[in-house]
């Protein structure tokens, strides 16, 4: 077995690792895919792509010296960290973030599923693929965390006001239910009765661009337009509306969240506790290993498998009319 110790510089952090040939029995943190194992440039380049894509403490976007608030919710034995990167928040954000999570912990039928450790608020801006519009907070189940966008945080109504909370609430509960309900309400989700159809032979295109392979007939049942463009996100938005405009969610959806979720008479905050505006670290080496590269090298042929052979796409907007007419 080739193993060897090293040091790397991942958006400014020093970070040790050790290096392995993959035949060892150690389990390792990360599996990099490497073209040419000889190549120390290449190794350095992906380790440091790897760990950036990987470890959000190591991601560039997060600065350290823009951290200016650090605080955690204490759920029981689990501390969800907040780190905000951003303006300062509210009062009134930080007493909406505290409640929503502290209703959503509650509602959990089994608190050894709360999987989310961490929130991060950031400044930066991006497009959501789906919607079109700006991205108001996006999940990393991976990392048992999600991120909060500058438009999950705009003084007004939930989605252009489809929903009556405000989009801190909504983005909160929308990327909890991804990174923590998502399996238990997959289970449960009754797909077809819901409207969900898949597409065999055709790929929907989204209104923000991203392709996908189903769509749902009945999509003026759905809880939201959003809601409406994957399976995934209508449960996200379901819980939305389930928590803060329940009388607007369609029967259907509703009695699968009753059947599933507590429910308290009384509402329960859970304390917070400031904490250093510090970044974690890693207090030991990293174990990495390094694989050969699935990609075709130079002097590989490439050959096209039947099933990637493109399919036609039609835009949602086209599906709809065709299915009202
Ligand atoms: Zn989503």
């Amino acid at each position: 077995m080739i193993s060897h110790s090293e040091s790397l510089d991942v958006g400014g952090n020093k970070v040790e690792y050790i290096l392995n040939d993959g035949s060892g029995a150690n389990k390792p943190d990360f599996e990099v895919e490497i073209i040419n194992a000889d190549d120390s440039e290449e190794i350095n380049e992906k380790i440091a792509k790897k760990l950036s894509d990987e470890v959000w403490s190591l991601n560039p976007k997060f600065k350290k010296e823009d951290l200016v608030e650090h605080f955690g919710i204490k759920l029981d034995s689990r501390v969800v960290d907040v780190y905000n990167f951003a303006e300062p928040l509210s009062e009134v954000e930080r007493g909406s973030i505290i409640r929503t999570i502290s209703r959503l912990y509650e509602m959990l039928p089994d608190k050894s599923l709360w999987r989310l450790e961490s929130i991060q608020i950031t400044h930066e801006k991006e497009l959501n693929l789906k919607g079109g519009s700006f991205i108001r907070g996006r999940e990393y189940v991976k990392q048992n965390r999600f991120e909060i966008y500058p438009q999950g945080r705009a003084d007004n109504k939930y989605r252009e006001g489809e929903l009556l909370c405000s989009e801190l609430q909504g983005v909160v509960t929308h990327e909890v239910t991804h990174v923590v309900f998502e399996e238990l309400l997959e289970k449960n989700w009754n797909s077809p009765e819901l409207g969900w159809v898949r597409t065999n032979d055709f790929r929907v295109e989204l209104p923000g661009g991203m392709r996908s392979g189903s769509y749902n007939r009945l999509w003026k049942e759905c809880p939201t337009s959003y809601a409406s463009l994957t399976e995934a996100d209508d449960r996200a938005e379901s819980m939305v509306a389930y928590l803060f405009a329940p009388e607007s969610l369609h029967e259907k959806r509703k009695s699968i969240l009753d059947k599933i979720l507590l429910k308290h008479s009384e509402e329960k905050v859970y304390p917070i506790v400031e904490l250093p505006l510090e970044i974690p670290k890693f207090g030991r080496p990293l174990n990495i290993n390094i694989v050969p590269s699935k990609i075709p090298g130079l002097f590989g042929t490439v050959t096209l498998k039947k099933s990637e052979t493109p399919s036609p796409v039609i835009t949602l907007e086209d599906l709809r009319k065709k299915l009202l007419a």
